[in-house]
């Protein structure tokens, strides 16, 4: 082995550089954080090919002074912390003074630079490390640089580049994260001689995102703000519905930095669990705030993987303000109908037309009283009850008459536990609660309501899933239906293995399941819900369910609750009496909880009348 060198300065230099920059978008990265930390409030970046041959920036921040111009090109130069104990709170973007010498070491640099109170700015060039050129140059207040032909001296990196528009993406990739993490900054982005991006910053969120993330994006988006033990959330996170494919979408910024955190991500998507739909993801742009000593930002040299130092209270924060904001801001998913196409104007004139809407608005407005049918004897698939019969209703002088309960369905029972503690349900509707007028059911599947201002279109299979749904995950004891002839349920070996290794859960869920050995399970007791169903099919489908299901009991618990619901649940096209239909209704739209099935799809849509009259024509 031959003897122990210390390696010469540009060598050194080189083999860190390798860290810092890896491609123009990294320089990018490390440049506009330069600039962010100088207080600029207007960056420019422009690239030409991907930024292989061309990165300017320019910032309108602090400038250099002419003596520091020099030493801000050294390894470990650095303005931002002087001491180890600086090290603990890091309020900077940069602090390892590592970006400006790496870069002017794989590429050749040019730095024009001016500070506020300086009346001569600098001109500075370097390539490959060696100084070019150190002069007083007129310019204005403010830093451009501009980095020319990236890793000309070490072709075996510049091979690793990708093609000029992958190198191109990624750098815009950059530019748009940066500029979501700083909207009191204006960004501009010219990419290939075209503005492609442009902030006002204005400091507002919304105007960021929306000019960043475009308008379709921020129109599905509702706002968080709140504040749990020290940690700020605030940002926008998109409705249940617009959940999408890939987790892209998904921008954390911690303390005005973008930040890659598992925590943060699980949070969020725990917060949505049972609102948006299996497999789908939130999009989100969310901005922590926490004090600078509980995370540590020196984890990895690209610094956008973060550990905090209480992962449990940063979980808990985000859980809480994003779920919040989705509670609050829940609204059914509204039908925007299209465009009228009919001219009303074509065969009347604007007058007669006026005149005609003017004479049916003042016409008296007429709601018809919600009919409770007399029932007859309907075929049905599930249910053979009255269920009016079941509990008390008032009469025409509002005394409550008791009817004799006859059997139930599951439908009937839930509703009637439900309502023991809330008054009887068809007396007169009472003044605070808005009145609930049944139009019908289409397709035997939609039931069809008014209900203030709009129409609502409820899926009667997927609101009673989620009634249900409710119901096991807040019944402290299920009812349980013990069977007279046990079952016995042959199945494969995972199928038996999960379920074997989830009988407590089971047992929550009312049902009582044995191992009989050789994958066969012996069933004793069903939740009564499930009376009359195919129970082998059901315990397979459970069973089947708890494989995919992750290891956290209460999801496997879930996936339990899931099963039982959707099954005892009336099904499309199954047939309901008018007053099961009204039953239904109320409880889907008086209750703020019934927005989605288990699996996430809508229970009801919205169409507001306003919308029904821009389609006729009575109003524009
Ligand atoms: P770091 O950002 O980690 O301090 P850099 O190598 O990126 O290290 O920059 C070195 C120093 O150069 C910074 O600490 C700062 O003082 C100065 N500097 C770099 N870019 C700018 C800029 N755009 N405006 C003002 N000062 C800058
Ligand atoms: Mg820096």
């Amino acid at each position: 082995m031959s003897k122990i060198n210390l390696l010469p300065k540009n060598v050194a230099e080189l083999i860190a550089a390798g860290e810092v920059v890896e491609r123009p978008a990294s320089v990018i990265k490390e440049l506009i954080e330069n600039s962010i930390d100088a207080m600029a409030s207007q960056i420019t970046i422009e690239i030409q090919r991907g930024g292989i041959t061309y990165i300017r920036i320019t910032d309108n921040g602090i400038g250099i002074e002419k003596d520091d111009v020099p030493t801000a090109f050294l390894r470990h130069a650095t303005s931002k912390i002087s001491t180890d104990s600086d090290l603990e709170s890091i309020g900077t973007l940069g602090f390892r003074g590592e970006a400006l010498a790496a870069i002017s070491s794989v590429a050749r640099v040019k730095m024009l630079t001016c500070t506020a109170d300086s009346t001569e700015g600098t001109h500075y060039s370097i390539e490959g490390g060696v100084e070019q050129s150190f002069e007083e140059a007129g310019c204005p207040k403010g830093t451009t640089i501009i980095i020319r032909d990236i890793f000309f001296n070490t072709p075996a990196r510049m091979k690793f580049l990708k093609k000029d528009v992958s190198e191109g993406n990624a750098c815009t990739s950059v530019v748009e994260r940066i500029a979501l993490s700083h909207p009191e900054i204006a960004f501009k982005f010219i990419r290939d001689g075209k503005t492609t991006l442009t902030t006002s910053g204005d400091g507002n969120l919304k105007n960021c995102v929306y000019s960043v993330l475009g308008r379709e994006f921020t129109n599905s988006l509702i706002e968080v703000a709140d504040e749990n033990g020290g940690v700020r959330v605030k940002g926008l996170t998109c409705k249940p519905v617009f959940c999408k494919a890939t987790r892209n979408s998904q921008f954390t910024f911690l303390n005005g930095r973008l930040v890659r955190s598992g925590t943060v991500i699980a949070a969020v998507e725990q917060a949505y669990k049972n609102s948006a739909m299996v497999g789908k993801f939130p999009a989100f742009v969310l901005y922590l705030e926490i004090p600078l000593d509980t995370v540590d930002v020196n984890v990895h040299p690209a610094k956008t993987e973060v550990r905090f130092s209480d992962e449990k209270r940063i979980f808990d924060s985000v859980y809480v303000a994003v779920k919040n904001a989705i509670t609050k801001s829940d609204t059914r998913p509204e039908v925007k109908l299209t465009e009228p196409k009919f001219n009303p104007f074509e065969n009347v004139t604007a007058r007669e037309y006026r005149q005609q809407v003017i004479s049916v608005e003042e016409k008296p407005k007429y709601i018809p009283e919600p009919k409770i049918e007399q029932k007859s004897p309907v075929l049905r698939s599930r249910t053979n009850f009255d269920f009016m019969n079941s509990y008390s209703i008032a009469n025409e002088k509002g005394e409550k008459i008791e009817v004799r309960p006859t059997p139930k369905t599951d439908l009937e029972k839930v509703v009637e536990v439900e309502s023991k503690s809330e008054s009887p349900r068809l007396q007169p509707i009472v003044e605070d609660k808005p009145q609930i007028v049944l139009i019908g059911e289409a397709f035997s599947t939609y039931i069809i309501v008014q209900m203030n201002d709009s129409i609502f279109m409820i899926d009667k299979h997927a609101a009673h899933e989620r009634i249900l749904f409710n119901k096991l995950k807040t019944d402290q004891k299920i009812e349980v239906q013990a069977l007279l002839t046990p079952i016995t349920v042959k199945l494969s070996s995972s199928e038996y293995d999960s379920l074997i290794g989830n009988t407590g859960l089971l047992e929550n869920g009312g049902f009582e399941v044995e191992d009989f050995g050789n994958s066969t399970v012996i069933v004793r007791g069903i939740p009564s819900f499930l009376t009359g169903e195919d129970i082998n099919s059901v315990i397979s489908e459970i069973a089947e369910g708890l494989i995919k299901t992750g290891k956290v009991s209460v999801e496997r618990q879930e996936e339990i609750f899931h099963t039982v619901a959707c099954r005892a649940a009336i099904k499309a096209g199954n047939i309901i009496s008018r007053t099961e239909m009204q039953s239904l209704a109320e409880k889907v739209l008086l209750n703020k909880d019934i927005m989605y099935c288990p699996h996430g799809r809508p229970v009801a849509f919205e169409i507001k009348k306003r919308e029904l009259e821009k389609q006729f024509g009575r109003i524009q």
